[in-house]
């Protein structure tokens, strides 16, 4: 085994993962990457099919990212944002606000009680990763709604006022003790429930194995065959009267738009998110959307955009006309360089923490590296690739072409469901796909293709029985085949219905 092998053996406990099969085995060692490419030492490549856990957008060392990054080192790697302001971060808090923002048509109707005809996002909170992005919403959402619960009742918040929070089932906000609270992936969560406060979880739409859905398994994505009554709406709407009868409306809803991710690629079908936004707002519940993993043109780009690049929605509840009070994000926003992630918020929550000292109004929260320059830097650099017209063209190529390879993969009887949103994509590994009948999680269905994958050049990782494909943005038509007959080879082989 070679040397760096044996020391990651010896000392590096790995993130989600069983580290006793780890040790079975020699690991990859990743040396350096290009575009889509990933390299060993001795030269040996692969593709990145999941963008380094969803993180990376325009491919491995970019030189216009590179650049911004070594502008930035001329010039300093990092000063505190306790006490201090600097260049970059003021540079892309500003940039985000107006990505943020975009024209809509249509959106949903602003919360109940709001004196803002819709949300606008003008203040941004920096962190470190997707889970303390989430950590900062639900901190702000809590705090504000006690302050302006109790202020409308003309009396001090006190402890015993619990806002609620409601959120989708399978959900995955990550894994600081906040952001798994808000989660429901028994897996991963039950063993701190000790640790957790409650939150309550309602349907999340999953046509494929949808308890309504009276469609049967067809050969397409079970979105475009779904026969049904919007009952997953009904069951939002239910909750949120519920909880309002029990004279605690909920405080806040929390989402992730368009495809959970980590709850196993589920797509929302069009519609659901405006609807059950609409329900939301209804009932006075600020919305709290954790864009991580669909942020940044993750979800696609329409025709309407490609038309118009300066118009084009690059978070995914904008697709649905939806404008959040809270928009988390992280992962992709510096291209998949350096950890940074944003909170961002409205003037009205922003307000609820202004006072004199001595009111200890203050939001008491904050991360050695918040603002961080090397982060901000790239982020801008990431963002400018990002909003070019090449960028937006190239971006609608790989998603057409997505599609078009994955049609593919129907022929296989153990592809139950692909499931496309815009540049990423998820395959249902089943058993049958007429029964729909899904593998044990014990028999690691998911995890044998994904080897079977790697050691055919492509790299990704399961969530359970689904297969994640999220390429980055640069990932050529040949590539892209390449990662989904890897797929395809990698299913009839380990499987074999
Ligand atoms: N939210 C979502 C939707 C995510 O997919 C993830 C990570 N997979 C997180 C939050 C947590 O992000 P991080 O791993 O950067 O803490």
């Amino acid at each position: 085994m070679r040397r760096l092998a044996k020391l990651d053996h010896r000392h590096v406990w790995h993130p989600f993962t069983q580290m006793r099969d780890w040790l079975r085995r020699e690991p990859i060692i990743i040396a350096s990457g290009q575009g889509a490419v990933l390299r060993e030492a001795d030269g040996r490549e692969y593709l990145d099919a999941n963008s380094s856990i969803w993180t990376n957008l325009h491919g491995h060392n970019h030189p216009q990212i590179n650049a911004a990054i070594r502008r930035q080192l001329r010039k300093i790697a990092h000063s505190s944002a306790l006490g201090l302001a600097n260049e970059p971060a003021s540079l892309l808090a500003e940039k985000l606000v107006k990505t943020a923002n975009p024209k809509m048509v249509g959106r949903a109707s602003p919360r109940a009680g709001s004196s803002a005809a819709s949300p606008h996002l003008s203040k941004v909170f920096f962190s470190d990763d997707g889970s303390t992005a989430l950590e900062v919403a639900l901190k702000l959402a809590y705090e504000f709604t006690r302050r302006t619960r109790s202020q409308s009742v003309g009396r001090e918040p006190s402890r015993a006022m619990q806002p609620k929070f409601l959120s989708l089932a399978g959900a995955y906000h990550g894994d600081t003790v906040g952001a798994v609270a808000l989660g429901h992936i028994d897996l991963f969560h039950q063993s701190y429930s000790g640790l957790l406060f409650k939150t309550d979880k309602v349907m999340a739409p999953c046509c494929y194995r949808c308890p309504f859905n009276r469609a049967k398994p067809e050969r397409a994505d079970a979105r475009d065959c779904r026969r049904c009554n919007w009952e997953c709406v009904g069951k939002v709407e239910e909750k949120f009267s519920a909880q309002k009868k029990r004279g605690n409306p909920y405080a806040a809803f929390v989402f992730e738009p368009l495809m959970q991710g980590a709850a196993g690629m589920i797509p929302q079908p069009n519609g659901w998110l405006r609807q059950v936004a609409e329900i939301a707002r209804g009932h006075g519940a600020l919305l709290v959307a954790d864009e991580v993993m669909t942020g940044f043109g993750r979800t696609g780009v329409s025709n309407s955009e490609l038309l118009t690049p300066n118009s084009e929605f690059l978070f995914a509840c904008h697709h649905e006309g939806v404008q959040p009070d809270f928009l988390g994000l992280a992962k992709g926003m510096t291209g998949g360089y350096l950890p940074m992630a944003a909170t961002l918020t409205t003037q009205e929550v922003f307000d609820a923490f202004l006072g004199e000292y001595e009111e200890f109004k203050t939001f008491f929260h904050g991360h050695s590296y918040t603002a961080n320059q090397l982060g901000a830097a790239a982020a801008l650099a990431s963002l400018e690739i990002l909003q070019s017209a090449g960028s937006v063209r190239a971006r609608a190529r790989l998603q057409k072409n997505l599609h078009v390879e994955l049609q593919g993969l129907w022929s296989l009887p153990n592809v139950g469901d692909i499931r496309q949103a815009g540049l990423m994509a998820g395959v249902e590994l089943v058993k049958d796909w007429r029964t729909r009948q899904p593998f044990e999680l014990r028999e690691r269905a998911g995890i044998r293709v994904c080897e079977a994958m790697a050691r055919r050049g492509v790299l990704t990782r399961p969530v359970g029985n689904v297969v994640v494909l999220m390429p980055p943005y640069c990932t050529t038509p040949a590539q892209l085949q390449k990662i989904v007959s890897a797929l395809g080879e990698s299913i009839a082989a380990t499987l074999k219905n």
